[in-house]
Protein backbone atom coordinates (compact mmCIF):
# COMPACT_ATOMS: atom_id res chain seq x y z
CA UNK A 1 0.00 0.00 0.00
CA UNK A 2 1.73 3.50 -1.40
CA UNK A 3 -1.25 5.11 0.00
CA UNK A 4 -1.01 8.07 1.83
CA UNK A 5 -1.41 7.86 5.77
CA UNK A 6 -5.32 9.08 5.48
CA UNK A 7 -7.70 8.06 8.33
CA UNK A 8 -11.87 8.96 9.18
CA UNK A 9 -12.38 10.58 12.39
CA UNK A 10 -14.79 8.51 13.85
CA UNK A 11 -17.90 10.90 15.32
CA UNK A 12 -16.47 14.15 14.03
CA UNK A 13 -19.48 16.09 12.05
CA UNK A 14 -18.12 18.57 9.17
CA UNK A 15 -18.94 22.40 10.38
CA UNK A 16 -19.88 23.25 7.06
CA UNK A 17 -22.16 20.35 5.58
CA UNK A 18 -22.65 18.63 9.04
CA UNK A 19 -22.18 15.19 7.40
CA UNK A 20 -21.01 12.67 10.37
CA UNK A 21 -17.97 10.47 9.56
CA UNK A 22 -16.99 12.31 6.68
CA UNK A 23 -14.20 14.35 7.97
CA UNK A 24 -10.65 12.74 6.86
CA UNK A 25 -7.62 13.63 8.90
CA UNK A 26 -4.50 13.37 6.75
CA UNK A 27 -0.83 14.33 7.33
CA UNK A 28 1.20 16.52 5.30
CA UNK A 29 4.57 17.77 5.87
CA UNK A 30 3.89 16.86 9.40
CA UNK A 31 1.15 18.85 9.77
CA UNK A 32 -1.71 17.42 10.70
CA UNK A 33 -5.24 18.88 8.45
CA UNK A 34 -8.69 17.09 8.11
CA UNK A 35 -10.58 17.40 5.06
CA UNK A 36 -14.23 16.59 4.75
CA UNK A 37 -14.80 14.50 1.87
CA UNK A 38 -18.06 15.08 1.39
CA UNK A 39 -17.51 19.20 0.67
CA UNK A 40 -14.37 19.45 0.64
CA UNK A 41 -13.97 21.59 3.73
CA UNK A 42 -10.53 21.83 4.82
CA UNK A 43 -9.28 22.41 8.00
CA UNK A 44 -5.88 23.13 9.48
CA UNK A 45 -6.42 22.62 13.00
CA UNK A 46 -7.88 19.05 13.65
CA UNK A 47 -8.08 19.95 17.72
CA UNK A 48 -9.99 22.81 17.13
CA UNK A 49 -12.83 20.14 16.54
CA UNK A 50 -12.83 18.58 20.07
CA UNK A 51 -14.55 20.02 22.98
CA UNK A 52 -11.33 21.52 24.23
CA UNK A 53 -13.15 24.18 26.21
CA UNK A 54 -11.27 24.54 29.48
CA UNK A 55 -12.72 27.54 31.18
CA UNK A 56 -12.27 28.14 34.67
CA UNK A 57 -14.75 29.43 36.80
CA UNK A 58 -12.38 31.36 39.14
CA UNK A 59 -16.14 32.89 40.65
CA UNK A 60 -16.54 29.57 41.88
CA UNK A 61 -14.14 29.70 44.54
CA UNK A 62 -14.77 31.78 47.58
CA UNK A 63 -18.46 31.09 47.83
CA UNK A 64 -17.90 28.98 50.92
CA UNK A 65 -18.47 31.39 54.20
CA UNK A 66 -16.61 29.90 57.16
CA UNK A 67 -18.79 30.00 60.32
ZN1 LIG B 1 -18.45 18.75 4.76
Amino acid sequence: MARSKKRFIAGATCTECKAVDSLMLYSEHGIEHVECVECGFKMDEPKAQGSGSERTFDGVIGVFKPE
